[in-house]
């Protein structure tokens, strides 16, 4: 059996990078403090959504690290064209992602954590252990002693070639980096609350979307409303989980039910009639209210090939690009191609060198999205920019690319480059558009001039 790793953190990334590392041969270690989720009901969800959005990236590195086990866990994914912009008055309006019919996917967080348990199941030198909180890392020259509180209490301690930090947002592995290194760290909250609401199935079944679906599963519905919004991704069970995005002041203002009833009438009437008014201020009393952080970081290792950190443990970003998880997949085929040909010592410096300019990216691009899912996406002159965007796509085939494309459908074209071409697309299209309304304002001198003669003529 190859050399024995510990892998922290058993969330999507944690069992992906595991299954990724048993393949190349590792002895796997998977720890994890909670329990085992196959174990637990479904409604004992922790804040985090119950659906989320899987692209290129995501899908892209399932394949790298085992086509069968892709096709496995993405089973019954729900393709989603476009968003559906929804307005006050109940109007909807489609605007699709991708310029030739391409799709991200809505799939059950919950499910794909199993299914990727299921998989390490399989894989004879993964052993996963539940019920284990890491506390500590004492960094040695050749092991890496860590150790644990378990479910009883007591601590134990095990020792490791490396350890990867996949233990999400608030990583105890890169606490314990920081004593080791000296890593440039920051973290930032988001003044924004979200609050986790549900669409039942249809009580029939719908000709038109082939399903008890009450609205098109194959969109990501927003119903925007500039500082606030509301989001909602289908479930392959014919519901829809919503949620709400919104500044905490606001939220903590709508704390009882007849404020809540007459918020969800002004702003999101239709929304109310699909999840039942009642739902709604339950959801909004009663559900627990998540906060979102960004995390940024550098180095993501311990020099020596003693740790690494990947998936949010290194990078927590705001949800509003459906990236988080599609990146800390991404992390791992970077990882997994670096360790095929370099030692980990190796491998894990080029990492850090070669990642960081890619997650700083990502985390800034997601920021940005939440005023284009929010507020942009209403404004005609938002709407007419990205048509030109995606004509001149469309004509210039594949030498021109909107950024969504890039980010969200091109798993080969790495962000901080997405970013770099975008500007560069920018500052063209700028351009033509000063010419378009030059010309557009040069035609309007001209009909009045002709108007007026007319006018004079025949006064
Ligand atoms: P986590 O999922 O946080 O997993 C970390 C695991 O480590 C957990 O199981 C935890 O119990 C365990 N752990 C923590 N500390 C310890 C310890 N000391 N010892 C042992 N175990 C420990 N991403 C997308 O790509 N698309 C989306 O559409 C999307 N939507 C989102 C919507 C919302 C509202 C939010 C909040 C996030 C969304 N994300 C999305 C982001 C995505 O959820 C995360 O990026 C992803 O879950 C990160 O996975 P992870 O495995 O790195 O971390």
């Amino acid at each position: 059996m190859g050399e024995p790793v510990a892998v922290i953190g058993a969330g999507l990334v944690g069992c992906l990078a595991s299954i990724a590392l048993a393949k190349r041969g590792y002895k796997v270690t998977l720890f994890e403090y909670r329990e085992d989720p196959r174990l637990t009901s479904t409604t004992d969800r922790n804040l985090r959504s119950i659906n989320l959005a899987i692209s290129a990236r995501g899908i892209s590195s399932l394949e790298y690290v085992d086509k069968d086990v892709c096709d496995r866990v993405l089973e019954g994914i729900i393709p989603m064209k476009g968003r559906m912009i929804h307005d006050t008055k109940g109007n909807q309006e489609a605007q699709n992602y991708g310029l030739f019919g391409e799709c991200i996917n809505s799939i059950d967080r919950a499910v794909l954590n199993s299914r990727l348990l299921n998989e390490l199941d399989a894989l004879e030198n993964v052993e996963v252990k539940f019920g284990y909180k890491l506390v500590r890392i004492n960094f040695g020259d050749i092991k890496q002693n860590c150790i644990f509180k378990t479910r009883q209490n007591a601590e134990e301690s095990f020792e490791f070639d490396f350890v990867v930090g996949s233990d999400g947002a608030y990583s105890t592995v890169r606490a314990q980096m920081q004593h080791a290194v000296r890593m440039d760290y920051s973290q930032e909250y988001i003044d924004t609350c979200y609050i986790e609401l549900y669409i039942p199935p249809a009580k029939t079944f719908n000709d038109d979307f082939r399903g008890p679906f009450s609205i098109s599963p194959n969109h990501l519905h927003i119903w925007p409303r500039h500082n606030y919004m509301l989001i909602a991704l289908a479930n392959s069970d014919g519901s829809f989980t919503s949620t709400f995005f919104g500044p905490w002041s606001l939220v903590e203002t709508l704390n009882s039910k007849s404020k809540i009833e007459q918020f969800f009438f002004a702003n999101f009437p239709d929304a109310a009639h699909l999840m039942g008014l009642d739902h709604a201020v339950q959801a909004f009393l009663n559900h627990p209210k998540g906060a979102l952080m960004c995390v940024e970081c550098k180095p993501y290792h311990v020099p020596g090939g003693k740790a690494i950190l990947i998936g949010d443990a290194a990078h927590s970003m705001v949800p509003f690009y459906g990236q988080g998880m599609n990146c800390g997949f991404e992390d791992i085929k970077v990882l997994m191609n670096l360790l095929d040909s370099q030692s980990p010592a190796e491998a894990f410096e080029s990492y850090s060198q070669q990642r960081h300019k890619d997650l700083v990216a990502i985390i800034e691009l997601a920021k940005a999205n939440y005023k284009e899912m929010s507020h942009k996406v209403t404004s005609k002159a938002f709407l007419l920019r990205k048509k030109l965007d995606s004509i001149l796509a469309r004509v210039l085939k594949g030498k021109w690319l909107p950024l969504y494309t890039m980010v969200s459908f091109r798993a080969d074209i790495p962000y901080h480059k997405a970013i770099e071409i975008e500007k560069r697309q920018m500052k063209i299209l700028n351009f033509i558009q000063a010419i378009l309304l030059a010309l557009t304002a040069a035609g309007t001198i001209r009909a009045f001039s002709r108007l007026r003669r007319l006018l004079k003529r025949s006064g």
